[in-house]
């Protein structure tokens, strides 16, 4: 639960009011926003140190109303300093104290006051969005126009000439599985020239560029009903857009452009920059300036969970498999196991009482899947029809409630639309009436929702463990990948991924005589992945007929592992290559390195943040794991050694 406590102070900024130039400085001093209003058109640059991390790029936008992106008049520049802290549990940091510069700009067409645009401007990040007023009606001049259609964003992120990119590509809408896409589940290429847009669609958020000084993180937040998501298109060479969804989009149901209430405001756009990729690992900025939109029916509780689908497909959703999972869920102390699709033919309302019932007597809980639709995909996974409607989501979840159920997963949502986020937000609001948690797969990119709606945890939204069952290509491309995610997706938002297996192949067999990928990656890594990749109730992928009894401490560190973070460090990495970072709860840190390089990753890391007894989990040349415990050093120098799809992870105090 966030809490704020806000306090404002008079601002010394560096305001430069001559020919409608302004400029806005991060409190340090390091990060400097250029704001300018040329010829009738807003324009902003991004500096950090004094290098251009974004060139001159054009603001504005356009309404049904009228065009506000030309003909513009700058009337009139204000500025704050904001500071204040918020607390919250799911996050990658559990307090986090924000200060930023806070700077509105007005805007006059016509002669009457048009829109504001809004700026908050932190340390490494930069969020802005418009605040539209209303206008008299032309058609009835007395009475004015109280709402407006935004037709397009003319937001650009215009990136110097040598920079390369970092993006995954906006799926199609009316494509993919039952045309449930997009559910942002495209590869990410890394360090690729910015070029047209690949599919056709734009890329999605977050965005990562690499410029001549450092990195630019670009993504948005605080979108809810009262909004589409958008996502960029390139517009040629290094310059990108904000976009809207295409029509084709909930196979054409719903609008593509958002409407807004006047005055109303868009949903912030934020800039994470840094000359390395710390401040973009470590950023809060996706949080800092969303507020919940309601308050929490009970107190919600997290922790790690079982999800048999991963390895045992639809087949492994019968009773008797459940149950099996359930004591296998309970004797590795997690909280939670989703039974996944068809449970409603295969199992049954009866029989998922029964289950609900022994997972209680287990101390533990059911999450239910359930297919969003509806008339807007052909998925045929039942249960259908039920989320997409109010009156049967609140008769269902009233039995979830009265049978003890901790949770939903609703798949095949497929749509950034409006009405898609209004979908969301309904089925968010009527799950907290019950006391359940909602995680969303085949689904959009959460945006800020950890805080807005307290009883969310994770969506998909990315490539995630699935594919490992479906394809070896993707299993060998595990390390990458994982290289990846923290630094982008999960770095906006928590991601239910689906990953820890100790298989060697993606099925219930653990071998070649039935389909499911071939896991490349060590056990090592597996465990390292419970580290890097964050869900408050992270459902892994454990199995359990295929354990490695004779090596109990790869199982005990998973059971240990937490799922809640106080706080996290990223310490080297390049996305594609290795990954090192930390991430602390309570007095311990994990600190975890992975490669996906063809060499060994050899490295002195510093660890001088942990004292005391260390334990580390390291591999061979062969991947072949092991662990051992030391004394903290005096330099606080440690070597590493991390082969292709290894990994090494210490585990030690807090100092
Ligand atoms: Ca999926």
């Amino acid at each position: 639960m966030k809490s704020k406590i806000l306090t404002f102070a008079v601002l010394a900024f560096s305001l430069n009011v001559s020919a409608q130039n302004y400029s806005v400085s991060s409190p340090n001093g390091n990060l400097k926003l250029n704001l300018n209003c040329d010829n009738g058109q807003a324009f902003y640059s991004v500096q950090f140190n004094g290098n251009t991390f974004i060139e001159k790029s054009q603001l504005g936008l356009v309404t049904d109303l009228d065009d506000y992106s030309v003909d513009l008049v700058s009337n009139g520049f204000e500025t704050d300093l904001k500071s204040f802290s918020y607390d919250s549990k799911v996050l990658k940091k559990s307090h986090v104290d924000v200060v930023a510069n806070n700077a509105v700009w007005h805007f006059y067409k016509h002669d009457r006051p048009a829109f504001d645009i809004i700026f908050m401007v932190e340390n490494n990040d930069i969020a802005f969005k418009y605040k539209v007023y209303s206008q008299p009606n032309p058609l009835t001049p007395t009475e004015p126009r109280v709402c407006t259609v935004v037709k397009n964003e003319k937001s650009y992120f215009n990136f110097p000439k040598e920079t390369t990119t970092f993006l995954s590509t906006q799926m199609k809408g009316g494509t993919g599985w039952g045309r449930t896409a997009p559910s942002y589940e495209t590869p990410y290429t890394v360090d690729a020239k910015p070029g047209f847009n690949a599919d056709g669609a734009g890329f999605i958020f977050p965005a990562l560029f690499k410029v001549q000084n450092g990195w630019v993180l670009i993504s948005e937040t605080g979108v809810s009903s009262s909004y589409c998501a958008s996502h960029i298109s390139n517009e040629g060479d290094t310059k990108y857009k904000v976009a809207f969804p295409l029509d084709a989009d909930y196979n054409y149901n719903g609008t593509s452009c958002p409407g807004i209430p006047l005055p109303g405001e868009t949903p912030w756009r934020t800039i994470t920059v840094g000359e390395n990729l710390k401040p973009i690992v470590e950023t809060t900025i996706a949080w800092d300036f969303v507020e919940p939109l309601y308050s929490p029916s009970k107190e919600y509780t997290y922790g790690p969970g079982t999800w048999s689908w991963i390895i045992g497909m639809d087949e492994s959703v019968n009773y008797s498999e459940q149950k099996k999972y359930l004591d296998f869920t309970a004797d590795l102390g997690f909280v939670s196991q989703i039974v996944d699709n068809w449970w409603d033919t295969q199992i049954g309302r009866d029989s998922i009482e029964m289950l609900a019932k022994y997972a209680k007597q287990k101390g533990t809980s059911l999450v239910l899947w359930y297919n969003s639709n509806g008339y807007w995909n052909d998925a045929p996974q039942g249960p259908k029809h039920i989320m997409s409607n109010s009156i049967k989501r609140h008769k269902e979840m009233a039995w979830m409630k009265s049978i003890g159920i901790r949770g939903i997963k609703v798949d095949f949502l497929g749509s950034d639309k409006q009405q898609t986020m209004q979908l969301y937000e309904d089925i968010l609001c009527d799950a907290n009436e019950y006391g359940l948690e909602v995680i969303f797969h085949g689904a959009t990119l959460p945006r800020g929702w950890e805080i807005m709606y307290p009883n969310f945890i994770a969506c998909e939204a990315v490539q995630a463990s699935e594919n490992l069952h479906f394809s070896d290509d993707f299993c060998r491309q595990e390390a990458y990948n994982a290289t990846l995610h923290p630094v982008i997706r999960n770095s906006v938002a928590s991601m239910d991924y689906g990953g820890v297996t100790f298989n060697d192949y993606f099925n219930i067999s653990n071998d070649t005589t039935i389909w499911g990928g071939h896991r490349v990656t060590s056990d090592v890594f597996q465990m390292a992945i419970a580290v890097l990749f964050q869900c408050p109730l992270n459902h892994t992928a454990l199995y359990y007929n295929q354990l490695r009894k004779d090596e109990p401490w790869k199982l005990d560190f998973v059971k240990k592992c937490p799922t809640l973070w106080n706080d996290i460090k990223f310490i080297d990495g390049y996305p594609g290559k290795y990954l090192i970072m930390a991430r602390r709860s309570g007095d311990k840190w994990y600190v975890v390195a992975i490669n996906a390089d063809n060499q060994p990753l050899k490295k002195n890391i510093n660890l001088d943040f942990i004292s005391g007894d260390i334990t580390i989990y390291s591999d061979d040349a062969n991947l072949k794991g092991s662990v051992k415990y030391i004394k903290s050093n005096k330099k606080n120098i440690y070597q590493i050694n991390v082969p292709k799809n290894g990994a090494t992870i210490f585990v030690g105090n807090n100092i």
